[in-house]
């Protein structure tokens, strides 16, 4: 992490951001700074938790003495927090445009829910940065066999696409191939194959309108050791088989 503000993002929860983000969307003359406050016990709380929404800290009271002159006070800290959202925001949009993987940018920022932090990165907030939003990152060749290697493994695309912060249709595309990513098999003879990976291509194979290309790139195995169990030709008697290439006619 490169920006500033980190500690300041550790103590920030998810309904701070929330309220910081409607602040931030909410036109400038039409902004009440009191938004930013959490609702109960408001004041002392934020003299209490220090966090980048009030900014200057303790003073709540001075100001509050001081009448008229709060409202100013108060716009400067609400202009302080939209400035403290902004960076935050850029800080996320960068990590992930520098990022391989999305999970990498999870993991940097573990009190943020993951909707939050994909939120800001592609841009669905209104922060004032001009840090561009930015796509997820790009899928790389380690990546796109590390989710067939799952999938042979016995996870769902849903699974995966938890464990990676991947959309389900990355993951479908990868797994089965329907990308440039290279397709090569491991070096497995049909012997090799055990039961329980056996069930797996049967079961995936009957769930799935898929082709025996498809199901061979997503268990890794080579078309022909996965017809073999496919069509029963092995000793497994678990999940259903099936004729992969029914031959034309009769
Ligand atoms: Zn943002
Ligand atoms: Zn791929
Ligand atoms: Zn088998």
């Amino acid at each position: 992490m490169t920006d500033t503000g980190d500690e300041d993002e550790d103590s920030l929860t998810e309904a701070d951001l929330d309220r910081i983000a409607e602040f931030a969307a909410t036109p400038e003359e039409d902004r009440d700074p009191d938004d930013l406050v959490p609702d109960r016990d408001a004041q002392t709380t934020r003299e209490a938790r220090e966090s980048p929404v009030s900014g200057s800290g303790g003073d709540e009271g001075r100001r509050d003495a001081e009448g008229r002159g709060q409202h100013r006070g108060r716009t400067d800290d609400a202009r302080d927090a939209s400035r403290r959202q902004a960076d935050y925001c850029s800080s996320v949009r960068r990590d992930m445009s520098d990022a391989s993987t999305a999970r990498e940018v999870v993991e940097e920022y573990p009190d943020l829910h993951v909707s939050e932090i994909m939120r800001h990165a592609y841009g669905e907030c209104e922060c004032p940065t001009d840090e561009p939003p930015t796509s997820s990152p790009v899928i790389s060749p380690e990546e796109c066999r590390e989710f067939r290697g799952c999938y042979r493994e016995g996870l769902s695309v849903g699974d995966i696409s938890d464990e990676y912060y991947r959309a389900d249709n990355s993951i479908t595309r990868h797994v089965f191939g329907r990308c440039s990513h290279d397709t090569r098999p491991l070096d497995q003879s049909r012997e090799e194959v055990g039961a329980d990976l056996c069930r797996r291509v049967r079961e995936s194979f009957a769930r799935n309108d898929l082709s025996l290309r498809e199901i061979s790139t997503a268990v890794r195995l080579r078309p022909a050791v996965v017809r073999y169990h496919l069509a029963g030709d092995c000793p497994h008697s678990t999940g259903p088989t099936a004729d992969p290439d029914p031959p034309d006619g009769p």
